[in-house]
């Protein structure tokens, strides 16, 4: 048998993954014959891959390696827990030393009465388990209609039948007969595409008010939750007018609605505090945790949830578990990545330093001809690509071929920006430095630059 390492050549690898390996969001036969980028290593905020070339990852992988990558505290941590209790499960009135720890932790982190986790796997996961939780929680307080969970278009909460259902992505609902019933959607709040001619206060209070008029024509009675992600990460980093959560939590109040915050990716630092919550204003009853609570470096999500739910919900069994939940060994790395975070003042850095410094540098990006607005907020950043920057026009054409273009021009400069659309967004490690964001914002600028020449060139910016 062969023995596939990193000293294979790149395309041998290629064709074994092509040939066995079905990934995430990606059309198979284009893999096939474009070949997938073959990562082999990763240190701070850079990447290798198989043929040598280093790349800046402004997206954290996936929004996940807040504390950057080659941390060896996190690998003895892992280390340490295997050797130590490698698995036990927290059913049947049993735990762990992890587990405990982990949850007292978050409960101290996070805002308000959240002071209880139910651990998952992942976000999917966790956000499965919501939907199950608030209805529950509704029966348990004599309310069974209390079904509905309103969510947004372009939202983004995970892949499962429950996560995927929870989103708002058309093309996820366009396949295996999603949503599932009792899955609502109101508009979201992206001034930039759907804002015409209004300004973004007055439309961040008719997106918020949807949810009203969607309370309204469901029943009140019917309503159990309402879910979003405090900032769109995946839908392209989509940053709400300011008016537009303080409404949300006042209709959520008015209603008696629970509110979840999806916090997987504004979770642990992203925006300058602990959650994205925070940084918006508002007090969850539930916030969806996962990506940041361990770096990446091992899966793990979870719920954190009121005292009130938990109160409600304790006299019966709650029917629902993973066999992970509370995972020894990502537990141990979670505690040790908080404590990371913590140490190196990683949440301040972002709100105080690195986040005003990169604030300034991406707003720069306006001067381009192509760019029509360069926002940030913490160490998540969008640009809109427009062929006009007063009339917020999109492009002729595919929508999403000058975002793709972008994107190719920037892994040729070592960049990985990723494209929403034609929308490009980032979200590098917290631990990313000036000078690295210096290189970031050149790189992101050359990449724009190069597309929107190519686009020229071929006729497409018209
Ligand atoms: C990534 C993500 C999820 C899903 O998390 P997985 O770990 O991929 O299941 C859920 N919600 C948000 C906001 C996310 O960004």
């Amino acid at each position: 048998m062969t023995v596939i390492s990193n000293h294979m050549p790149t395309k041998e690898l290629q064709a074994l993954d092509a040939a066995h390996h079905m990934h995430p969001f990606t059309a198979a036969n284009e893999l096939e014959a474009i070949g997938a980028r073959v990562i082999t290593r990763a240190s701070g905020v850079t990447l290798t891959d198989s043929e040598g070339n280093q790349i800046l990852d402004a997206m954290s992988g996936l929004w996940c390696v807040n504390v950057g990558y080659g941390r060896e505290e996190l690998a003895q941590a892992a280390l340490r827990q295997m050797r130590e209790l490698p698995f036990y499960n927290t059913f049947f009135m049993t735990t762990h030393v992890p587990a405990i720890a982990l949850a007292t932790k978050l409960a101290e982190l996070a805002p308000g009465d959240l002071n209880h986790v139910f651990f998952a796997g992942s976000g999917s996961e966790a956000n499965d388990t919501n939907i199950r939780l608030v209805r529950h929680y509704w029966s348990e307080k004599g309310k069974p209609s209390k079904k509905v969970i309103i969510g947004r278009k372009n939202g983004y909460h995970g892949s499962t039948m429950g996560g995927a259902s929870l989103g708002g992505m058309k093309s996820m609902h366009a396949q295996g007969g999603l949503p599932i019933p009792d899955i609502h959607h109101i508009d979201q709040p992206h001034w930039w595409a759907e804002g015409g001619d209004m300004t973004p206060e007055e439309f961040g209070l008719e997106r918020a008010r949807q949810l009203e008029a969607a309370i309204l024509e469901i029943g009140e009675d019917r309503v159990a939750a309402f879910i979003g992600e405090p900032i769109q990460g995946a839908g392209g980093v989509i940053i709400p007018p300011s008016t537009y959560w303080p409404e949300i939590q006042r209709i959520c109040d008015k209603y008696e609605i629970l509110l979840i915050a999806d916090e997987v990716i504004c979770g642990f630092g992203r925006t300058g505090n602990w959650f994205g919550s925070q940084t918006v204003g508002i007090r969850p009853d539930i916030m969806t945790i996962a990506k940041g609570l361990t770096s990446g470096y091992v899966p793990m999500g979870g719920s954190l949830v009121s005292d009130e739910i938990a109160r409600v919900i304790a006299e019966n069994d709650f029917n629902h578990g993973y066999t992970y939940s509370g995972h020894p060994v990502a537990a141990a790395v979670a505690l040790e990545n908080l404590r990371i975070i913590e140490e190196e003042k990683l949440v301040e850095r972002v709100r105080e330093d690195v986040g005003p410094y990169l604030a300034a540098k991406w707003k720069a990006l306006e001067a381009h001809p192509m760019v029509g607005e360069a926002n940030s907020v913490g160490l998540m950043a969008t640009l809109a690509l427009t062929p006009n920057k007063a009339t917020r026009a999109k492009f002729a054409g595919k929508e999403g071929a000058i975002g793709l273009r972008c994107r190719t021009r920037c892994f040729a400069n070592g960049l990985v920006m990723r494209h929403v659309g034609d929308r490009m967004i980032i979200a590098p490690p917290l631990v990313i430095s000036h000078a690295e964001i210096d290189t970031l914002v050149e790189r992101a600028y050359r990449s724009v630059d190069e597309a929107y020449i190519s686009a020229k060139a071929d006729g497409l910016f018209v």
